[in-house]
């Protein structure tokens, strides 16, 4: 099945979700409830407020949620993390059988099988973690312009822009600056963001009135989970200045 891929090069493994909403309202629940009081102890002890989670992509059952551990190593970005800890669990070969094994125990199925979920739009160390452990599915609640922006992180994008993008020919500085940073549709994944997944959810809503009400609920979801993350950002950037001790070098 990962071999497969559309004719647009998008997994076919990514159209599975039933429902986009049930999936949001999941992951800004799990945001909320798991990956925040993690991200608290983190920023607290000097590491960024990066997150993820992996999801069983049948049941939406949160498999392992991690936080950003740059206090150990600069590598141990959110994402990584928690690849890390997902491939510490007992393995099941498919969902049903980390059902039938169930007991208290959390198993770690194929990737192919669960949805990953990353705080913020996966630099490209994580975008590399994410494709070599099979993920093909992944949503962020911020972008790379929000972390740049609004928590004063820009390296997700000037690493990209810096390493990898390399001038074409006939490439002006304009043209170059409006290409996209990675393709967020290709052979091994697709990214979208929540407002992305929201989008998708709420298309078919008809009438247009019903469609709207819905997507302004949503919306306002979407911004008061992104403001819990305010206080998070003030506590990192005064460990920075404080100079808290960190592994990370790009800070
Ligand atoms: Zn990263």
């Amino acid at each position: 099945m990962a071999s497969t891929t559309s004719s647009s090069g998008a997994p076919t493994t990514t159209t599975i979700i039933k429902d986009p909403i049930t999936l949001l309202s999941t992951i800004l629940r799990l945001t909320e409830k798991r990956i925040i009081p993690l991200t608290r102890a983190g920023v607290s002890s000097g590491s960024k407020l990066f997150g993820a989670a992996i999801l069983s992509r049948s049941s939406l059952k949160p498999l392992t949620v991690s936080t950003n551990n740059e206090r150990e190593s600069p590598l141990l970005h959110g994402e990584i993390n928690c690849i890390q800890q997902y491939f510490s669990l007992p393995p099941a070969s498919t969902p049903e059988e980390a059902e039938e094994k169930e007991e208290g125990q959390v198993y770690r199925i194929p990737t192919k099988d669960t949805i990953f979920f990353a705080t913020h739009e996966p630099c490209s160390l994580c975008l590399s973690g994410i494709t070599w452990a099979g993920f093909n599915e992944f949503y962020y609640l911020f972008t790379y312009e929000d972390s740049r922006d609004l928590f004063a992180i820009p390296y997700d994008m000037e690493i990209l822009e810096e390493v990898f993008r390399v001038k074409a020919p006939g490439d002006t500085e304009t043209t170059l600056k409006e290409r996209p940073l990675y393709n967020r549709r290709n052979k091994f994944f697709v990214g979208r963001s929540l407002v992305e997944l929201l989008e998708e959810g709420t298309a078919g809503i008809v009438p247009e009135t019903e469609r709207e009400k819905e997507r302004e609920k949503w919306k306002k979801e979407i911004e008061r989970i992104k403001g819990l993350y305010n206080g998070l950002s003030e506590t990192y950037q005064e460990g920075k200045k404080g100079g808290v001790e960190s592994a990370s070098v790009w800070k």
